[in-house]
């Protein structure tokens, strides 16, 4: 169905271009929803799917009906779409939202929705990562619905999370094997799944194929479902001790904690071991077996132990 050239971009083949003449006038949206539809409207608008920006869209119709049905959308609540793309599902979302803010990074698909005038729906040319959630949503609780492109999703979610206007809640898709890492249980767990178990509750909700998207990517999907919690457990301000204890221990995962924690700055022989018993966490323990309560609780004993010297 599709080529990569060496930049990394999907080329459409002859076999998937439009054979109608290229009209001036935007596109409109076709009740057809297969591949070849979507494609038409990718031609007409000259633009080549980007791999750098995770330009693979969703033409199945079903799916998108299952994600905005996974964040059970209250009639006046506000969303955010991130990556709007072709429209898919921001048109899904305006239907069961009081309002839409989709924040697009692509000046031509976002000039494209404009131009569709969706009802109740405001497209914002952004990039997500530059994006001030609290300046964007005026402080009003808001949720997060999107198909987040692969190349900056883990960065999208943690950076929602650690707005100080977070959402209540997310429901994403992502690449299948970096929502597992996400929804990571001990003792498999991993930094990824400390920092956003840190802020909220995730789930695995459904796993989708590549024949969902135009053009197919080369990995498998799945929608994840994050409940932000209303407080976290660490304060903002004591984030980056707490995150340099937990890099050092999955830095060494290999290495007993009672060993690789002393990587981080200010841990030592000295205070990790006491603070690990105290915590009632087995210093010969890896980093993968711990839960989140674990981790906080061990921060909160090494916390005191530094306040003690
Ligand atoms: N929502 C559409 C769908 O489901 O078919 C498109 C999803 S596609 C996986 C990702 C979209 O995110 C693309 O439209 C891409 O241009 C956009 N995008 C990529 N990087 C972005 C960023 N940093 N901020 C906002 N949008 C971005």
């Amino acid at each position: 169905m599709s080529d990569r050239n060496d930049s990394g971009d999907y080329r459409i083949t002859t076999k998937n271009r439009h054979k109608r003449p290229i009209v001036s006038e935007t596109p409109r949206p076709q009740k057809k929803r297969e591949p070849s539809a979507w494609w038409s409207i990718l031609n007409e608008l000259g633009i080549q799917p980007s791999k750098a920006l995770g330009q693979n869209f969703l033409h199945d119709r079903a799916i998108v009906r299952r994600i905005a049905e996974s964040a059970e959308i209250a009639a006046g609540a506000l969303v955010v779409e991130i990556g709007p793309g072709l429209g898919v599902l921001t048109q899904e979302l305006a239907e069961r939202a009081g309002r839409v803010i989709a924040i697009e990074l692509d000046p031509r698909l976002a000039s494209y929705l404009r131009e569709r005038d969706l009802s109740h729906t405001e497209i914002v040319e952004s990039d997500i990562l530059q994006t001030d959630l609290r300046v964007l949503t005026g402080g009003e609780p808001y949720v997060v619905v999107a198909n987040l492109p692969y190349s900056v999703a883990t960065a999208a979610i943690t950076h929602l999370l650690e707005s100080s206007a977070p959402p209540a809640r997310l429901v994403v898709m992502v690449q299948r094997e970096v929502a597992e890492r996400i929804v990571a249980a001990p003792p498999s767990m991993n930094l990824l799944a400390v920092s956003v178990q840190l802020f909220g509750h995730p789930r695995m909700m459904f796993t989708i194929g590549p024949g969902a998207f135009v053009p197919a990517p080369t990995v498998e999907s799945a929608v994840i479902r994050i409940d932000v919690y209303d407080q976290s457990a660490i304060e903002p301000a004591e984030r980056k001790v707490f995150f340099q204890m937990v890099k050092a221990g999955f830095r060494q995962k290999r290495k007993q904690l009672a060993n690789a924690l002393t990587a981080a700055p200010g841990l030592n022989k000295e205070n990790v071991e006491p603070a690990l018993i105290a915590s009632g966490i087995d210093p010969t323990r890896r980093a993968q077996t711990l839960s989140l309560d674990d981790w906080v609780r061990l921060h909160g004993a090494l916390r005191g132990l530094r306040a003690d010297a």
